[in-house]
């Protein structure tokens, strides 16, 4: 099932995709007032199943005639991301001098895991900020973000599948000049608009085997990133036993995988994002994430 978070004009409402008629069903009717994405996956074993069902009353609107949003458009806390976790991005990442002050080509031991800031979060087809006279490298990440459904704290490899509601794109824009000049990354990747994220959420069910997904980015139409899901150094189970190991997971939270090679600054010289470039991260399945840098 295809789950997003969308706008008539009147607040967002949550609505499944039928994407064969393009078509969205309302589901805001069967919620509580106000009820969100992330209250549904709270709720999921009651309201999931039925939630699959068109019932009498569901109001339809066609997909092109709404304004989506981040499927989790304020998530409870930070956005969990992995940094590093594809071989041929730890190489160019090393080389470009930007992964101060370690500046390593070696694949990391261990999950490196850092976080978005939740007002970085925005949805598909919004305006990236670039954020004039604070940043000045702008660079983009395409990345499979997981979603959270039962939370949990010491969740074992061999369990972490079943704590999985289901997965998203994310972009994990970056300043890299305030990645590199603050060492620590939380600046450099959290600015406003700087995690778009959509354009829906897809249910693990449907998803089926993740590890065949390809994920993919384009600027302004030209290929960048192309990698598969199997290509991760750290596997999904193995970054939810990571951070649940001392954290409790709670149901909604998004971990962005990490991106494959082929970023600006991967480039000789580096080539960073300037105002008006599109950028377009696909993922199989999961649909296409659109935006452009204002
Ligand atoms: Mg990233």
């Amino acid at each position: 099932m295809k789950l997003l978070t969308f706008s008539t004009g009147s607040g967002p409402r949550v609505g499944v995709l039928d994407a064969e008629r393009r078509v969205v069903r309302d589901l805001s009717g069967r919620l509580p007032a106000g009820a969100g994405l992330l209250d549904l996956i709270d709720r999921w074993a009651d309201l999931g199943p039925a939630a699959a069902q068109p019932a009498d009353g569901d109001t339809e609107h066609v997909l092109d005639a709404v304004t989506l949003l981040a499927p989790i458009p304020v998530p409870r806390r930070n956005i969990f991301c992995v940094g590093k976790n594809y071989r041929e991005h730890v190489a160019e990442f090393g080389r470009s001098g930007y992964d101060t002050p370690s500046r390593s080509e070696a694949l990391p031991e261990k999950p490196i895991i850092f976080s978005k800031a939740t007002t970085s979060v925005t949805g598909p087809g919004t305006e990236i900020d670039p954020h004039h006279g604070v940043a000045r490298e702008l660079d983009y990440e395409a990345e499979l973000a997981v979603i959270i459904g039962t939370g949990g704290r010491g969740i074992p490899v061999e369990r972490a599948y079943d704590h999985v509601w289901g997965y998203t794109i994310v972009n994990d824009v970056t300043a890299r000049d305030l990645q590199r000049d603050h060492k620590q990354w939380l600046l450099g990747k959290s600015l406003d608009t700087h995690c778009p994220m959509g354009p829906w959420a897809v249910t693990a069910d449907e998803v089926g085997d993740v590890r065949a997904l390809e994920v993919s980015s384009r600027v302004n139409g030209e290929p960048r990133q192309k990698a598969s899901v199997a290509d991760l150094i750290f596997d999904i189970p193995t970054l939810i036993a990571t951070i649940s190991a001392g954290i409790t997971l709670l149901p909604g939270d998004v971990i962005a995988t990490g991106t494959p090679a082929g970023v600006g600054i991967g480039f000789d010289p580096p080539r960073f994002l300037t105002s008006g470039d599109v950028l377009e991260i696909a993922i199989t399945g999961l649909g296409t994430l659109t935006n452009r840098v204002g």
